[in-house]
């Protein structure tokens, strides 16, 4: 072990979570230690792989390694500011109850198509769809369209519906559960960790002692072998803003007809030659899909 203000060679390892001016860093061997961060870097998040050394009584952040994804909301001045790194997957989670609509899920969907991470949708609380065909009709016509446009759907409840086929998702990647209050996120989240309450007590008594519980995100192994990142802000990443462009952008199958518009501020709204509007025409293009992307334009001018 390393005498006090000794520091070990240099090692990788990946922030699990954020304490103020410390993280906590996993080692690739799984030990955690608290360390400081150098201060030429900047702007870690949970989810950043770094060089670290291990150090007496704290370690050593000494360099942050490139990301692959990096999941930004704006900060109140409208600086996009990065709140977690290296995120695989996200996971939308829908229900019967809160009822879903469509434009809010493609608000999710666009969102994440911003952001460069595969999005998956969960529907949740599939214990209620069964008791009940109409809710489970309205299900089905909401996500019509979304295995046609490439979306994975996948069904669960908390009475262990669908459980396996969940993990196998979540399994070697990196997830975050987002989706409206009420959908079951929560009970999602302590049904794939069961330890989690253990887990973070652990880390804050022998890892962090005297630091304060973080509210921001924190990463969590699971049972099933994939990782989860999580914390409330998180959980509403889709409802940030965005711009006019991304929102275009994120409508999948709206991204490569946009060239072919003949105006190129084309609000695809009556223009002639456009390419939304033509495409709508030919059945390429759902009234659904078109009717949400009109509702999120419009709720950005707001
Ligand atoms: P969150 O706000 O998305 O984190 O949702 P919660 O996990 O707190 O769940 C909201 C409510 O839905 C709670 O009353 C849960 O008991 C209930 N709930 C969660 N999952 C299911 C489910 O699969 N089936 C049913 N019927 N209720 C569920
Ligand atoms: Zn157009």
């Amino acid at each position: 072990s390393l005498a006090e203000g000794e520091l070990g060679p240099e090692r990788e390892g990946m922030v699990i979570a954020h304490y103020g001016t410390q993280v906590a860093v996993e080692s690739d061997t799984g030990t955690v230690q608290r360390c400081h961060i150098r201060a030429n870097i900047d702007g870690l998040v949970t989810g950043d792989k770094v060089v670290w050394c291990e150090g007496e009584p704290t370690g050593v952040i000494v360099a942050q390694l490139e990301r692959d994804t990096v999941l930004c909301r704006p900060d109140p001045h409208g600086k996009l500011k990065a709140v977690a790194a290296n995120i695989d997957q996200i996971l939308i989670v829908i229900a019967p109850y809160p009822e879903p609509h469509a434009n809010l899920l493609d608000r999710y969907l666009v969102a994440s198509e911003v952001v460069g991470i595969e999005p998956v949708i969960v529907v949740n609380k599939t214990d209620l769809l069964d008791q009940d065909p109409a809710q489970q009709q309205l299900m089905d016509m909401l996500l019509e369209v979304y295995p046609s446009l490439g979306y994975r759907i996948l069904r669960t409840s908390n009475k262990d519906d669908g459980l396996d086929e969940l993990q196998a998702a979540l399994h070697e990647r990196t997830s975050v559960f987002v989706g409206q209050s009420g959908v079951g996120k929560s009970s999602l989240v302590n049904k794939l960790l069961p330890e989690a309450g253990l887990r973070v007590g652990a880390l804050s008594e022998n890892t962090l002692k005297g630091t304060h519980t973080t509210t921001t995100a924190q990463l969590f192994h699971m049972d099933c072998g994939g990782s989860l990142i999580d914390s409330p802000g998180i959980r509403e990443f889709g409802l940030w803003h965005m711009s006019r462009g991304e929102v275009e952008q994120g409508f999948r199958e709206f991204r490569e007809l946009l060239g072919y518009c003949k105006f190129r501020d084309c609000q695809h709204e009556h223009e002639p030659g456009c390419a939304i509007l033509q495409a709508l025409d030919e059945g390429v293009i759902t009234e659904e899909r078109l009717g949400s992307y009109r509702h999120i334009i419009n709720s950005l001018d707001q």
